[in-house]
């Protein structure tokens, strides 16, 4: 019986309808999730510990990559909360990239020359467990149409700004309305010549890049750059594939940024197959960011020697295009800090 309800709750059947339909039905009870990939009830107790900190939050598309009993499958250590959450650990605190310092409006992070970040979602279609912004203070930072004004003004006024980034939380997390509103909003800026996005959605769910994104996208005069966040060869299915192709018919560079992660992707095999899915899929690898320090995430840490050790691994096997830049971000300075 039991095997049956598994074997029913993995079908195709629940990938399919809008994008926010599949984005309602994502697993957000940790029990749930260890029954729907056959885990035993000894991850269940960490699991109920983790989500009172961050809560569960799993689409089916990504859950259907999942290998299925396995608890070292590399995707499922992304979004399984663990007992280790709850640790302290020197370092780790709650805003390490002490962003809360450079918001000259509200929604808006101004850090580096030449670029803003614009918070145009709170939200995520995943919780992935070492996320920098599971503590953050998203409730003040979803802008309303009215408030987005202040950050609009912002941009107008700043005319060494070429750059303007949707980030969140997740940027495709918010409705297309709002999102052709405001990509509207900054294509009538005139020194603006970038539109970037930094998302995770197309990954966690292929179909949101539907029809409605790509008018909104097709129609700006910007130069488009998504950067997507995928750390491990396996999120990339052919969905995926199919996604990205959609994105790069309407005129989109895309970039990749993964985070460095204990047990996920730290072997020199797995950045190299990464890099080789990465593209294949018509994507670049950009970043591979060592772990912000932030509170819940210690046990994902790789030291900075293993971290060099790998790239100098990776180094030889791949061609130079296909090697990301490790870097960190370092609160107060003006750009990522390569290793
Ligand atoms: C990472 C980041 C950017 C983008 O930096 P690039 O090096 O251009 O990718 C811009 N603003 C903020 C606040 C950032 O954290
Ligand atoms: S999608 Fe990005 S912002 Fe959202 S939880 Fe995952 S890492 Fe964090």
């Amino acid at each position: 019986m039991q095997e049956n309800i598994i074997i029913a709750d993995k079908g195709p059947a629940s990938q399919t309808g809008t994008w926010q339909q599949q984005l309602s039905r994502a697993v957000r009870d940790p029990a749930v999730l260890c029954q729907r990939l056959g885990l035993s009830d000894k991850w269940l107790p960490g699991a109920r510990t983790g989500h009172q900190l961050f809560e569960v939050c799993v689409p089916d598309a990504y859950l259907s990559r999942i290998a299925p009993g396995d608890p070292g499958d590399p995707l499922l250590r992304q979004v399984l909360p663990l007992d280790e959450e709850a640790m302290s650990l020197p370092g780790f605190v709650a805003d390490p990239l002490e962003e809360a310092d450079h918001q000259p409006a509200s929604g808006l992070i101004h850090k580096y020359a030449g670029r803003v970040l614009l918070i145009a979602s709170p939200a995520c279609a995943i919780n992935c467990r070492y996320c920098f912004r599971r503590h953050f203070p998203y409730a003040d930072n979803a802008p309303s149409r009215a408030q987005w004004q202040q950050a609009l003004d912002y941009l107008h006024t700043d005319t060494s700004l070429q750059e303007a980034i949707l980030s969140g939380g997740d940027p495709l997390a918010a409705n297309d309305r709002q999102l052709a509103w405001l990509v509207e909003q900054l294509d009538a800026i005139p020194h603006l010549k970038r539109l970037r996005i930094h998302t995770r959605l197309p990954v966690v769910i292929p179909d949101r890049i539907d029809d409605a994104l790509l008018d909104w996208l097709s129609a700006t005069r910007l130069q488009k750059v998504v950067v997507l966040h995928i750390n491990h060869p396996n999120e990339i299915d052919q969905a995926v594939v199919d996604a990205c192709n959609r994105l790069k018919q309407a005129g989109v560079t895309l970039l990749n940024q993964s985070v460095l992660l204990r047990h996920v992707n730290d072997s020199a095999d797995t950045l190299a197959a990464l890099s080789e899915r990465l593209f294949e899929a018509g994507i670049l690898p950009y970043y591979l960011h060592v772990l912000d320090p932030v509170q819940g995430a210690g046990h994902f840490d790789v030291s900075d020697d293993e971290a060099r050790a790998l790239i100098n691994a990776l180094l030889p096997r791949l061609p130079g295009f296909l090697m990301p830049r490790l870097v960190r971000e370092i609160p107060g300075e003006e750009s990522k800090t390569p290793l």
